[in-house]
C-alpha cells in the first residue's frame, strides 16, 4: 500500500470566541486546493469498503477521483446519482461512523475527509445554479406528508421519475428537522433552500401549512385524486424527565426551544417577533445532536454558563465528535454522570435550579451502553434560569389516531415493510423518523428515495 499523508487535510473553522456569539457558519468549507490534496489521499481501493459504510451508498471513490482530476461537475453529477442532498449530508452526517469510519486508510493514518468533499462538491455545484427542469411522463400523481429529508427525497426521486408530486407539510417552510432543529451555525438556511428549490424546479409542488390529519384526512388525499401516499412526518414529539418541577417557566423541550430560534427566527429577535429569555445559566439535559445544538444555542444567545448535564459519559453520548468538539471549544461546560431528579423554582414559578445526584457506570442496560448507578449522598443543585430537556423524540400520534388502517409499533412508530416502506394501508407508504424514531439524515432519505421506487413499481403494476 503506497504510504500517503497520514492525516486528514482540516476543515477551516472560524475562531470559537467569535463563532461563539453569532449564527453564522462555523466550518467554511474547504478551497480547491485543499479538496484536491485530501482528494489525492484517497487509494482508489478495488474494493472500496468506505461505500459500505454509506446508507445511500455513494460511489465515493469514484467521486473523490474527480475532485483529484479537478473535475468538479463530473464529481458533481456522481455525486447526484446516490445522494440528492449533498450539501446538507456533507455538513451533518455522522462520517466518523459511517463511510469514514470503513475508510481503509483509517487503519494506519486518518481516514480520507469524506464528508469534507463531498459538502465541497455540492457547495461548488450550487455556485453554477439550477439546471433541473421537469420531467411529467406519468398521468398517477403522488401525495407527500411532510417536508422533511424523507419526504422531499421521496418527492423528488418521483419527481425525477416523471410522476406529479405534491408535498403536504405541516409548518409554513419545508424542511423538518433541517429547518427547525439543526441551527443555522451549521447548516445555513439558504443551503437548505437552494435544495428545496431544485426540487421544486423538477416539478415538486409543495403546499405548506397543512396539517395531514387535522385540516386534511389522509384518505381525502385519495379522492383529490392521489394514487398513492409517502407518509415522512418525522418524530417530532418531545419526551419530558417526568420529574418535579418540569412545569415551571423557564423549562422547555429543545424542540420548542430551538423551533422559536430557527423556524422563527428567534435569534434576530426583536427583528422577528419571537422574543427567547433564557437568562444567564442554561441547563441542557441529554447528549445527543439536540442537546448538543441547543447547548451551542443557548452560548449564542447570550448565556454566560451553558451546561450539558448527562447521566452518562463521553463514551456513552450520541451527539456527533466534530458537535462535541465545537461545543469544548466554544466554552460549554460538560457535567458527566450527572442525573436530574429535579427541577426547583422560586415563588413566582420561574426555575431557580435543577437538583441532581452523580452516577457511577454499572453493566450495560438493554441499549447495550454502561447503566448509570447513582452514588448515594450525590445529591447537590446548580443553580440555572433555564432547563432545556433534550432526552429524545417519538413520532406524533395525530396522524395515526386520525387514520383508519396504519399500524404502528410500541413506540408509537409506523410499521412498514422494510425493504418497500410500505404501511399496513395500501397504497401508503411511509419512510424516515416516523418508521425507525430519531435517527439520521441520510437514512431518512435514503427511505424516501426506496419508498419512491416501490411506489413507482406498485403503480406501474396497478396500471
Ligand atoms: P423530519 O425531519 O422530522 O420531517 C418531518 C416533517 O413532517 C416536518 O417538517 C413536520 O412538520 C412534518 N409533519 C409532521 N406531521 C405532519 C402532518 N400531520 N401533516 C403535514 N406535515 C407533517 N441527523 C443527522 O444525520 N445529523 C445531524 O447532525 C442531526 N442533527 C439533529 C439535530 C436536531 C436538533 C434534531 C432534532 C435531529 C437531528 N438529526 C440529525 C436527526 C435528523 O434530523 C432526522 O433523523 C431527520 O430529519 C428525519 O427526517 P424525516 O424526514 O423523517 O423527519
Ligand atoms: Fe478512498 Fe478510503 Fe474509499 Fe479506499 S476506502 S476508496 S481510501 S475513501
Amino acid at each position: 500500500m503506497p504510504v500517503k499523508r497520514a492525516d486528514k487535510t482540516p476543515m477551516p473553522v472560524r475562531a470559537p470566541e467569535i463563532r461563539a456569539r453569532d449564527f453564522g457558519e462555523v466550518n467554511e468549507g474547504y478551497t480547491l486546493e485543499h479538496a484536491v490534496f485530501e482528494a489525492e489521499r484517497c487509494l482508489r481501493c478495488q474494493d472500496p469498503v468506505c461505500v459500505e459504510g454509506c446508507p445511500v451508498k455513494i460511489p465515493i471513490r469514484e467521486f473523490i477521483h474527480e475532485v483529484a482530476a479537478g473535475d468538479l461537475v463530473a464529481a458533481a453529477s456522481v455525486l447526484r446519482t446516490a445522494n440528492p442532498l449533498p450539501a446538507i449530508c456533507g455538513r451533518v452526517c455522522p462520517q466518523e461512523t459511517q463511510c469514514e469510519e470503513r475508510c481503509v486508510m483509517g487503519q494506519r493514518f486518518r481516514p480520507v475527509a469524506i464528508g469534507h468533499l463531498e459538502r465541497f462538491v455540492a457547495d461548488r455545484e450550487r455556485e453554477r445554479g439550477i439546471t433541473a427542469t421537469p420531467r411529467r411522463v406519468h398521468r398517477e400523481k403522488v401525495a407527500v406528508i411532510g417536508a422533511g429529508p424523507s419526504g422531499l427525497v421521496c418527492a423528488g426521486e418521483l419527481a425525477r421519475m416523471g410522476y406529479g408530486v405534491t408535498v403536504y407539510e405541516g409548518l409554513h417552510a419545508p424542511g423538518g428537522v433541517l429547518r427547525y432543529g439543526i441551527p443555522e451555525f451549521r447548516l445555513p438556511k439558504a443551503i437548505l433552500d437552494h435544495e428545496v428549490r431544485i426540487l421544486q424546479a423538477m416539478g415538486v409542488e409543495i403546499v405548506c401549512d397543512v396539517i395531514v390529519g387535522r385540516t386534511l384526512p389522509l384518505d381525502r388525499l385519495f379522492d383529490m385524486g392521489y394514487a398513492a401516499v409517502f407518509v415522512g412526518t418525522g418524530a417530532g414529539l418531545p419526551q419530558f424527565l417526568g420529574i418535579p418541577g418540569e412545569d415551571l417557566n423557564g423549562v422547555m423541550s429543545a424542540n420548542e426551544f430551538l423551533t422559536r430560534v430557527n423556524l422563527m427566527k428567534g435569534y434576530t429577535f426583536p427583528d422577528a417577533d419571537t422574543p427567547v429569555k433564557i437568562g444567564k445559566r442554561v441547563a441542557v439535559v441529554g447528549a445527543g445532536n439536540t442537546a448538543m445544538d441547543a447547548v451551542r444555542t443557548a452560548l449564542r444567545l447570550g448565556a454566560e454558563e451553558a451546561t450539558i448535564v448527562y447521566r452518562r459519559s463521553d463514551k456513552e453520548m450520541t451527539a456527533r465528535v466534530e458537535e462535541h468538539e465545537h461545543a469544548i471549544q466554544e466554552g460549554v461546560v460538560f457535567d458527566w454522570l450527572t442525573s436530574p431528579l429535579e427541577v426547583v423554582g422560586d415563588e413566582k414559578g420561574w426555575v431557580t435550579g435543577l437538583r441532581c445526584q452523580k452516577m457511577r457506570l454499572g453493566e450495560p442496560d438493554a441499549s447495550g451502553r454502561a447503566r448509570p448507578v447513582p452514588i448515594p449522598g450525590s445529591e447537590h443543585v446548580i443553580p440555572v434560569d433555564t432547563v432545556i430537556v433534550a432526552i429524545g423524540t417519538s413520532p406524533n400520534p395525530l396522524l395515526v389516531r386520525t387514520t383508519k388502517g396504519l399500524e404502528t409499533n410500541k413506540h408509537g412508530c409506523l410499521v412498514t415493510n422494510e425493504e418497500s416502506g410500505l404501511t399496513s394501508k395500501p397504497l401508503v407508504f411511509a419512510g424516515g423518523d416516523a418508521v425507525t424514531g430519531t435517527a439520521t439524515v441520510i437514512l431518512a432519505a435514503g427511505a424516501g428515495k426506496r419508498a419512491a421506487h416501490a411506489i413507482a413499481e406498485a403503480l406501474a403494476s396497478a396500471a
